[in-house]
């Protein structure tokens, strides 16, 4: 099979053009395609008035190997490689070292879902609830104000990702195609065909929400265990003779102290108490850079006209996207985050007393606004002298904002004409806020370090310029935005080892090894293969 990229047709070309394209570039009769699969589609929406569609596609040809000769030298076309998955190890029968995952968000549920697909039967700890009754606990919050610190936008079974716009792209390095695994385990947990081909694919909360039970479904089905309302509390590590520190066991909340000698610590970026305790027992981690700053909303409409122009509302285009950045004066950058198109601004606190800011979207995305984090890079020498300084900055702002709020979950909101005048809102304007429980009109600028506010004075006017009306007076900023990534590196070595704590295998976001859900999903494979390896001492098979 051949796989050709970058053919280009206009958005509304007809089905049958596709077939003749792929065959002019080959230089064969249509006849002699026997079969074609377009395995990537996406957009080239630079020029408004000619948006044209991008496909990568599969082709079975008759006489491929005089093709593939013809047209040596094209950097687009060549063989179709091989995406299968191969398992690199397999627990012998009977085999008694189960290994414990500890969070079930993506990273935690693809670990477990391949240890337990390699017949290890893994334990799963989660600290907040299966995931409908997380989804109540959220609502909590975003209906009444009412903080589940244990079950909440960041913490339950699904982890971050659960109420989010389900964006499943990612720009890492993936030469084993472990991106395309998360895919095509998503969409045998229900998620739609088109994420193993569409450039950006997305999925929604709603969907989500299924495919977190199907997959738990799945792993208890293979002999694996989760333990919700489990929250790891402490750490039973062991200096031996030689020096090196190995995990012996877990403390949990409830008091039960579980023996093992394998975890994958998939515990996201949020786990602060969990950081605190790996830190205590001297697992090595160090702060690490992150991004802060708030949410901006536009009305969709605004931002469709912007990229598509008259294409706006196309159904093959969908609700748009952006992606921004610049690199200010004094040295910071701001760039967009987490755009979310037609979708609303959440409130993603995990602890009383703070106000986080996120993004989300059903798969329809069509709501009125659009949002996007408009964020600011940091780095450790913003937040110097301790591992967990990153930690203390984030709540710092957060409490400000908090407060700014005035004191009940309700979020600090400025018309983006009254932010680029330094002056505060007293009333927001044409954009309605989409953040639950509520926003109240307010100065950013109490609630974020003075160079992220002049960052983002000198950027938004840099972005109008590329989006007609970014930074249009009414546009509505809400704050603060501080959950960007892990504030932490939990460093591991080759094999996914703690540096200094053997059998300790830090894993996704929170451990500083992933930004995202298919990212987080692919590093919980590359651990679940490390810890399995480690387990059976076997080298990997592929
Ligand atoms: P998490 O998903 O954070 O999972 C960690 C889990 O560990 C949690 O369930 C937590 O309860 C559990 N845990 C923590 N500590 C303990 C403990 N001590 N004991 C037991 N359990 C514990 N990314 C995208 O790619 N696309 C998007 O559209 C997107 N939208 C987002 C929207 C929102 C509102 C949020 C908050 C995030 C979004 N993200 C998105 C980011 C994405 O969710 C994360 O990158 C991803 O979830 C990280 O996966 P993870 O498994 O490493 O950690």
């Amino acid at each position: 099979m051949l796989r050709l990229t970058e053919l280009r047709l206009p958005l509304d070309h007809p089905p049958e053009a596709l077939a003749d394209a792929v065959a002019r570039r080959l230089g064969v009769a249509e006849t002699a395609l026997r079969g074609l699969t377009v395995a990537r589609r996406g957009y080239d929406a630079r020029r408004k008035s000619a948006i044209v569609l991008v496909y990568t596609v599969d082709v079975e040809v008759t006489g491929e190997a005089a093709v593939l000769q013809r047209c040596a030298g094209d950097p687009h076309l060549g063989p179709t490689p091989d995406t299968r998955y191969r398992f690199v190890a397999r627990a012998p029968e009977g085999f008694a070292r189960r290994p414990v995952v500890i969070g079930a968000g993506p990273c935690g549920l693809m670990a477990a879902l391949t240890l337990a697909q390699m017949g290890f039967r893994p334990i799963i700890l989660e600290r907040g609830t299966i995931v409908r009754d997380r989804t109540k606990d959220t609502w909590g919050l975003w209906r009444r104000g009412e903080l589940n610190p244990e079950s909440n936008v960041q913490f339950g079974e699904g982890g971050a990702g659960t109420f989010s716009d389900g964006k499943l792209y990612s720009g890492i390095k993936d030469p084993q195609h472990l991106g395309r695994r998360v895919l095509e385990e998503f969409v045998r947990a229900g998620a739609p065909e088109e994420i193993l081909y569409l450039s950006k694919p997305h999925i929604g909360t709603f969907r989500l929400v299924s495919m977190v039970e199907h997959i738990r479904a799945t792993i208890e089905g293979l002999g694996g265990e989760y333990r919700f309302r489990t929250r790891v509390a402490d750490f039973d590590i062991e200096t031996q003779p030689d020096g090196t520190r190995r995990l012996r066991g877990l403390h949990l909340a409830n008091g039960e102290h579980l023996r093992t000698d394998c975890v994958v610590l998939a515990i996201g970026h949020s786990s602060r108490d969990t950081f605190a305790a790996l830190h205590a027992r001297g697992v090595f981690l160090e702060a690490k850079p992150f991004s802060i700053g708030v949410r901006i909303e536009h009305p969709q409409s605004l931002i469709d006209r912007a990229r598509f122009g008259s294409f706006a509302k196309h159904p093959l285009l969908g609700a748009a996207d952006y992606k921004l950045v610049h690199h200010c004066g004094n040295g910071r950058s701001v760039y967009s985050f987490c755009m979310c198109p037609g979708g609303r601004v959440v409130a993603a606190t995990s602890e009383p007393g703070r106000v986080v800011t996120n993004g989300m979207s059903q798969y329809s995305r069509a709501e009125f606004n659009a949002n996007a984090g408009l964020v600011v890079g940091i780095t450790p020498a913003d937040y110097p002298g301790h591992p967990l300084a990153g930690v203390d900055y984030q709540r710092l702002w957060e409490s400000r904002a908090f407060a700014a709020g005035g004191g009940s979950y309700a979020a600090p909101a400025q018309r983006v004409g009254d932010f680029l005048a330094a002056r505060a809102s007293t009333a927001l304007g044409e954009v309605t806020p989409s953040y639950k429980p509520g926003t109240t009109p307010a100065d950013l600028a109490a609630c974020l370090p003075d160079f992220a506010i002049a960052a983002m004075r000198e950027a938004l006017p840099r972005f109008d310029r590329q989006i007609a009306g970014f930074a249009m007076a009414d546009a509505v900023m809400t704050g603060v935005e501080t959950r960007t990534s892990s504030p932490v590196r939990i460093r591991r070595d080759a094999d996914c080892q703690s540096i200094n704590t053997r059998g300790l295998f830090p894993a996704g976001e929170g451990a500083g090894y992933a930004g995202g859900i298919l990212s987080a999903g692919v590093d919980g494979i590359r651990v679940a293969e490390a810890a399995a390896m480690a387990l059976t001492g076997e080298l990997p098979h592929r």
